[in-house]
C-alpha cells in the first residue's frame, strides 16, 4: 500500500507545479481513483495531505520544503495552506486563478445549466443527452499536463461537465439521461455562453387516401421563381395550392411546435390519380420538435378536418427512423392495385377486352423510362410484374379494370404503351388506340 501513495501524492504535486490547480481540475487527473466521490473531494484531499505533510516538515525543521508546497497551494486558494503560512509569520501569495479551466467550472458552468434547465422547460422530453463544446485551448493544456506526469487515471473536462450538468438536470427535472437515442441532446457551448437543446426527430407512421385528383403529393415549387413568389404564383412561390405533403406536414408542425416536417411515401402517385381503398403507407419526419407526446387520434382528427376532403389519414402511429428505409424498399418490390378507366380509340370488338385478363396473369412486363419522366429520369429499362388484370366493366367507348402489379411499374404506360417503350401493353396486345381518362391507387401492401 505504502508504495503506491507516494506516487499519488508526487504527481499532485507536480501537477501543481506545472501550472495553478482549482480543487475539480486536480481532482480530474485522479478522477478513476475511488467511487461515489466527485473530482472537486478529490483535489481538495490531496491539497489537505499536502499540507499535512507541509506541517510535519515544519515541525522537523525543514521550513523551506514546507515553504515551497505550501506556497503552491496557497496561490490556488487552498485556505489551510494560506493559513499555516499566516500563522507561521510567512508571506502569503496573491490567489490565481486556475491555469486549466480558467474558473469555467464554476461560474460559467452553473450559469449556463441554469440556462440549460431554464431552456429545457419549453421542450417535451423523458431523456437527454448532455454534450458541451469547450475552447481547444483548455483541452490541449489539459493534454500536455496529463502527458508531463505520465498519468492514466483521469478524465476530460467535457466529461467531468457533462456527467455534472448531466446529474445536475436529473435531479432538476426528474428526467433520465440517455447515451444511445436521447429525445433531447443539450449542448453547453463554452465559446457563446449559450445553450443549444436539439430534440431528436419524432417519426409517424400512417396512411393517406388522396380523395381527389390535381393535387401532388409533394409541394410543388414555383418553376419561376423556385420558391421565393413571384407575380405568376401569386407570391405563394408554389405550383400547386395544395399537396399531400403540406396537407398533412402543416397540422403536425404546428401541434409539434416543430421546425419542419419531411414527408417520406411508399412511392408516389401522379397529380391526376387519386389513392382509394387502403391507402398509401407514409412515414412523417417531424424534425426538431418541442412537443413529442401528442395524441395522434387528435392529430388524425385535426389533419382530416383541414384537409376538407381533399386528403384523408388513418392508422397514424409512432415509429422510428428504420421504417422510411422499408417503406421506400418495400414500395418498390411489393404489390399494388390500381383501378383504371380507359378510353377506346378505336373500334374493337369487346371479346378482345375479356382475353386481357387471361393474357396479363403473371406476366413480366418490359419498361423504358416513361417519355413524360425523361426529363428528370434516366432512360433505363425495368422489369415489372403484372400478377392480375380484372375487367370491371366494359361499356361501348370505355372499359374499367383493375390492374395488381408489382410496385415501380408506370401503369399508364401499361396501358397506353408509350409508343413501344413498354412491352406487353394493353394498347399492343388489343391493337386498338387506348388513352386512360381515369387512374386510381386502390392498395399499396405495406
Ligand atoms: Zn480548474
Ligand atoms: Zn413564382
Amino acid at each position: 500500500m505504502l508504495d503506491v501513495a507516494p506516487s499519488i501524492i508526487e504527481k499532485s504535486l507536480k501537477l501543481m507545479e506545472e501550472a495553478v490547480l482549482c480543487d475539480k481540475c486536480l481532482g480530474r487527473f485522479f478522477a478513476n481513483l475511488g467511487f461515489a466521490l466527485n473530482n472537486e473531494t478529490r483535489g481538495s484531499s490531496l491539497k489537505t495531505i499536502i499540507c499535512m505533510v507541509s506541517s510535519e516538515l515544519i515541525n522537523k525543521g525543514r521550513q523551506q520544503e514546507a515553504i515551497e508546497m505550501l506556497r503552491i497551494l496557497a496561490k490556488s486558494g487552498f485556505k489551510p495552506a494560506r493559513e499555516l503560512l499566516a500563522r507561521n509569520g510567512l508571506e502569503v501569495p496573491e490567489v490565481l486563478p486556475c491555469e486549466l479551466c480558467e474558473g469555467l467550472l464554476y461560474e460559467p458552468l452553473h450559469q449556463l445549466t441554469n440556462k440549460a434547465i431554464n431552456y429545457l422547460s419549453a421542450y417535451d422530453f423523458n431523456t437527454y443527452l448532455v454534450g458541451c463544446r469547450v475552447p481547444g485551448t483548455i483541452i490541449e493544456r489539459e493534454d500536455a499536463l496529463r502527458s508531463c506526469v505520465e498519468i492514466e487515471w483521469g478524465e476530460s473536462i467535457k466529461r467531468e461537465i457533462n456527467r455534472e450538468v448531466g446529474s445536475i438536470i436529473m435531479l432538476k427535472t426528474g428526467k433520465k439521461p440517455d447515451f444511445q437515442k436521447p429525445d433531447v441532446l443539450v449542448i453547453l457551448d463554452f465559446h457563446r455562453m449559450d445553450v443549444e437543446v436539439k430534440p431528436r426527430p419524432v417519426f409517424i407512421y400512417g396512411r393517406y387516401r388522396k380523395l381527389i385528383r390535381g393535387i401532388p403529393q409533394s409541394k410543388w415549387f414555383c418553376p419561376s421563381c423556385r420558391g421565393s413568389g413571384c407575380p405568376e404564383c401569386n407570391g405563394t412561390g408554389k405550383r400547386y395550392k395544395f399537396s399531400v405533403e403540406e396537407l398533412i406536414t402543416k397540422p403536425m408542425i404546428e401541434r409539434f411546435e416543430a421546425h419542419d416536417a419531411k414527408f417520406h411515401g411508399a412511392g408516389r402517385e401522379d397529380i391526376d390519380v387519386r389513392v382509394l381503398g387502403s391507402g398509401r403507407p407514409f412515414v412523417i419526419e417531424v424534425i426538431e420538435p418541442k412537443k413529442r407526446f401528442i395524441n395522434l387520434e387528435e392529430l388524425q382528427r385535426e389533419i382530416n378536418e383541414r384537409s376538407q376532403g381533399m386528403v384523408e389519414v388513418f392508422n397514424l402511429s409512432y415509429t422510428d427512423r428504420s421504417t422510411i428505409g422499408k417503406l421506400k424498399l418495400s414500395a418498390k418490390a411489393k404489390r399494388k392495385t390500381y383501378r383504371a378507366l380507359i378510353e377506346i380509340e378505336d373500334q374493337l370488338e369487346k371479346e378482345r377486352i375479356g382475353a386481357l385478363s387471361d393474357f396479363f396473369r403473371e406476366v413480366t412486363i418490359k419498361q423504358w423510362t416513361p417519355r413524360r419522366v425523361l426529363h428528370r429520369r434516366a432512360d433505363k429499362l425495368r422489369m415489372k410484374r403484372v400478377y392480375e388484370v380484372e375487367i370491371l366493366d366494359v361499356k361501348d367507348k370505355t372499359f374499367e379494370v383493375l390492374i395488381k402489379c408489382q410496385g415501380g411499374l408506370y401503369v399508364k404506360e401499361l396501358i397506353h404503351g408509350d409508343e413501344g417503350r413498354t412491352t406487353p401493353s394493353f394498347q399492343e396486345f388489343l391493337g386498338a388506340k387506348l388513352r386512360v381518362l381515369e387512374l386510381d391507387v386502390i392498395d399499396v401492401e405495406d
